[in-house]
């Protein structure tokens, strides 16, 4: 079956064609062992090399340092909002995060919970996030200092990462392996995986070894990274079939050029949803500063809310899905992540000049 869509939801998202059809055709039988992935044991010889294999092409795509643990989690990004805090805002310490975002305003509530925490900096203008803060209020000796590397909601991103003395944590869930990082600037980063990496259900986590070390050792067990770092993310029963397909994804990051060949896709595309708004003479619009511009999020508005929606129900009659803006911010907001073709952002970009010109 043909699949004439582009996909542009924010998460979940799209995922390469060639990802789905090889998990279909391998779904009844895995490799000749007469059943799915999914009926595997995750202590299975069969598992386990798919497993591994997630695990190493993590490391090569994104260059992870040997003093760095990688980990399968469950709980979402969400669920790091909480765990974080717990494993290393001990007592008497104090958390710093930048709110840039929806995603940082509930990391920080999550924080909130467990210890004491300062906002460091606020990408806010006004009523909107629109930019990402250049000077931080740092507080000394910091427990470790938060930042959301893109905002999902806000089309934002950081261009570069601030330098801090205190440990930095970032949360990459949506724009984790769209482009090369220096991994080693981060004590530790997560990504849910359901914009970049595949299904939802799994979290990559990327911490450092001698960080982990540190961490509070009287929360549950279940909730210490150190319990999945020390038992390769098999202390207890991992999403398995989420794992293979975040497996299958790497490969084909891995057969696209890597990161690199990622950034250069994500850029294309970017470049060409922001020229077909520049161009529009003011009919599409958007308040994100230039220079905190996300490739992965493109967010804007037309001249009425009813325009917006006009502009969403043509669009998606056209095969163009995905397009309404998050209901914090309304307006429209294209997620251009790996999976999306140029090509796709092509037809929007066709479907946008048209649109204006009827009006
Ligand atoms: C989607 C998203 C989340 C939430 O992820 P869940 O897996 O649903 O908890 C957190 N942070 C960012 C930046 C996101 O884009």
């Amino acid at each position: 079956m043909a699949r004439d869509i582009v996909n542009f939801n924010a998460g979940p998202a799209g995922l390469p064609t060639a990802v789905l059809e090889r998990a279909q055709a391998e779904l009844m039988d895995f490799q000749g062992t007469g059943m799915s992935i999914m009926e595997h044991s995750h202590r299975g010889k069969a598992y386990d090399a798919v497993h591994n294999e997630a695990m190493s092409l993590t490391r090569s795509l994104m260059g992870v340092p040997d003093s760095y643990d990688v980990l399968f989690l469950q709980g979402g990004a969400s669920g790091m909002f909480a765990t974080i805090p717990m494993n290393f805002l001990t007592a008497g310490k104090v958390a710093d995060y930048v709110i840039t975002g929806t995603w940082s305003q509930k990391a920080i509530e999550e924080a909130q919970r467990i210890g004491e925490v300062r906002v460091a900096g606020t990408g806010k203008v006004g009523e909107r996030f629109v930019r990402i803060p250049e000077a931080l209020d740092l507080t000394p000796g910091a427990a470790y200092v938060h930042v959301t590397s893109n905002n999902t909601i806000a089309g934002t991103q950081y261009r570069a990462f601030p330098k801090t003395e205190a440990p930095l944590v970032a949360d990459m869930s949506s724009d984790i392996m769209s482009r090369p990082v220096d991994v080693s600037q981060f004590s530790l980063l997560y990504a849910g995986a359901q914009k970049n990496l595949g299904p939802s259900g799994v979290v990559l986590v990327l911490v450092r070894r001698d960080w982990l070390a540190q961490a509070s050792t009287t929360i549950p067990k279940i909730f210490r990274f150190k319990t999945h770092a020390d038992k390769q993310s098999l202390y207890h029963t991992p999403p398995t079939f989420a794992i293979y397909l975040m497996r299958n994804v790497m490969q084909w990051i891995g057969e696209h050029g890597g990161l690199e060949g990622m950034a250069k896709r994500n850029a294309a595309k970017a470049e060409a949803l922001y020229a077909a708004i520049d161009a529009s003479g003011g009919f599409y619009a958007s308040d994100v500063e230039v220079a905190a511009r996300s490739e992965m999020n493109v967010v804007w508005r037309l001249p009425s809310e009813d325009l917006d929606k006009a502009f969403v129900a043509e669009a998606t009659a056209a095969g163009l899905v995905g397009l309404k803006g998050h209901r914090d911010v309304g307006g429209i907001r294209a997620s251009l992540y790996n999976a999306v073709e140029l090509a796709g952002v092509e037809r929007l970009v066709t479907f946008m000049k048209d649109f204006k010109n009827k009006r």
